[in-house]
């Protein structure tokens, strides 16, 4: 646990970190209440989700301040135009990967996503929206493109936000996760979020004299889901992408693979298309998605693309 300010840890309150506005933070105490709390800029920076020991009453009388940073069991981040990663949330369990019907309906895309989920240690929970869009041969043909997911394994979901159809099944699997929404624009994150019954969680108790706590813009926010369970909705995380990644890495994130990697004939086999290669034959034998693998091989081609422009 790192001490921000050598503050007493008895004068502090632990809390839990629902809201970042950039130049504060607002801070839920045990009790349901919630303060907004100061940043400084030579502090370490608590995100969304992180469990946090705070202090109200600091320099500036009407905010707090945050003193401690609990150990975090999953940091999700993104690339800024800098290429640095900026952190957005802590504390994830579940990435929940929304799609929608064809053609949004997208393997390459959801796979990139799953590498994302894997490197970060996130379950993810894939989630086909816009249900009540798909009847007869269509929907047949989506539920067998889902289904490839499942033996992976990862978990999968079917919804309508619209009719709120499986919106309580999907209320359930979150139960006591903490859980992140992400797919393209359109997909129906926001509608979902709603139908999950999230309402505004942002009552701060203190508010800055200087007007800091009447925040309009967009910000990253947990919200407390009623059957229990949270989500977190942010602008930054609408929009994640996978970053940068490494052969290495790419490979990682296919972790139906893992079985096969070490037995190829060559030592630094890169499973593309080398002889000998037994990630090629669990393809061939049908225990490898040979959708997975088109995946597999297009962020292969994608990394080494990325390599020679620098
Ligand atoms: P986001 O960009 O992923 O947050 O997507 P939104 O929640 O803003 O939804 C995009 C559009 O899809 C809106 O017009 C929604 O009303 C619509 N939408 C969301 N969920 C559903 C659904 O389950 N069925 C149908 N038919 N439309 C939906």
């Amino acid at each position: 646990m790192s001490n921000l300010t050598g503050k007493n840890q008895a004068a502090t309150k632990p809390g839990l970190i629902i809201a970042y506005f950039g130049n504060s933070v607002a801070v839920e105490a045990a009790d349901g209440q919630v303060f907004q709390c100061q940043l400084h800029r030579n502090q370490a920076l608590p995100v969304v989700v992180d469990r946090v020991r705070f202090e109200l009453g600091g320099g500036d009388a009407a905010m707090g301040v945050v003193t401690q940073i609990e150990p975090r069991t999953s940091l999700l981040a993104r690339g800024d135009p800098h290429g640095k990663r900026k952190p957005i949330a802590a504390n994830i369990d579940v990435m929940l990967v929304v799609m929608a019907p064809p053609p949004i309906f997208a393997e390459h895309l959801i796979d990139r996503y799953l590498v994302a989920a894997e490197l970060l240690g996130i379950q993810p929970l894939l989630v086909l929206n816009k249900m009540d869009l798909l009847s007869g041969e269509r929907q047949e043909a989506a539920l067998a493109r889902l289904n490839r997911y499942q033996s992976i394994p990862c978990e999968v979901a079917l919804s309508s936000a619209s009719t709120v159809g499986g919106v309580a099944a999907l209320a359930a699997l979150l139960r006591e996760r903490t859980a992140v929404l992400v797919g393209p624009s359109g997909v129906g994150k926001s509608s979902i979020i709603a139908a999950l019954g999230c309402v505004e969680p942002i009552r701060v108790g203190v508010v800055s004299p200087k007007g800091a706590g009447k925040h309009t813009t967009t910000a990253t926010r947990l919200y407390h889901l009623p059957q229990g369970g949270n989500v977190i909705d942010s602008p930054g995380v609408r929009d994640f992408s996978l970053w940068h990644v490494n052969k290495e890495e790419v490979l990682r994130g296919f972790k139906e693979f893992q079985p096969y990697v070490t037995n190829c004939r060559f030592r630094d086999c890169q499973h593309r298309q080398e002889p000998g290669c037994q990630v090629q034959a669990a393809v061939a034998d049908g225990k490898i998605s040979p959708t997975r693998f088109e995946s597999y091989l297009e962020l292969m081609h994608d990394v080494s693309r990325i390599k020679k422009q620098y």
